[in-house]
């Protein structure tokens, strides 16, 4: 599956809000979007006014984004979600926030999401005692999630120390010393930390 791999920072310019794909300098006055409150582009510019089309889209692509997900992967969850019972549009963020490299971030082991994700894909994190290298692996409750290597939890325990974000209620931290930390249920709407009008994108997309 491929990743962005382009200037984050013009992702949040672009969505006019923060989606926070840095860490600490994302809560500094450095953040690019404090700087440059306007979308990215040779020339300063105002933001248009959308049609209800472009402000489905944007909702869209703010999450796409968020998650660091393309659209392939982002139709196929989207697509998990209405085959789910309940409203499509919790289900789908519900889905998104169980991906491991989201987890492994969210515990805090991990300052970013691009971080996460190459912890994963590079075999440092294991699940119930398993090693999954795969990002987008889908977490279910009590599953307990560990760091591999010694050198690695050393890294993992430093960030835990340095934590400033709250850990969201689905996931729990059992241990600190070697890093460990439990899902405890699965995710639900008031977990997800990004403010996005979910139904905007399940009108684009159920169409
Ligand atoms: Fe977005 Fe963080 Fe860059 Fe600010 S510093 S624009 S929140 S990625």
């Amino acid at each position: 599956m491929g990743r962005y791999t382009g200037p984050v920072c013009r992702l949040c310019r672009r969505e006019g809000v923060k989606l926070y794909l840095k860490g600490e300098r994302c809560d500094s006055p450095k953040c690019a979007l404090e700087r440059r409150p306007y979308p990215p582009g040779m020339r300063r510019v105002r933001r248009a006014k959308l049609s209800d089309y472009g402000v489905r889209l944007r909702e869209k692509q703010k999450v796409k984004r968020y998650y660091g997900v393309f659209e392939r992967q982002f139709r196929r969850f989207f697509d998990m979600a209405r085959r789910t019972k309940g409203a499509t549009g919790d289900a789908l963020l519900s889905i998104l926030e169980r991906r491991l490299d989201n987890v492994v971030h969210r515990l805090g082991f991990a300052v970013n999401r691009r971080q996460a994700r190459q912890m994963v894909a590079h075999g440092h994190i294991l699940v119930n005692g398993k090693r999954v290298t795969i990002p987008s692996y889908l977490v279910r409750p009590n599953d307990v999630i560990t760091v591999k290597k010694a050198k690695m939890r050393e890294q993992v325990k430093e960030r835990l120390q340095n934590r400033k974000t709250e850990i969201p209620a689905f996931l729990q931290i059992t241990n600190t010393d070697p890093p460990e930390g439990i899902v405890t249920r699965l995710p639900e709407r008031d977990d997800v930390s990004i403010q996005v009008d979910v139904d905007k994108i399940v009108e684009l997309l159920a169409r």
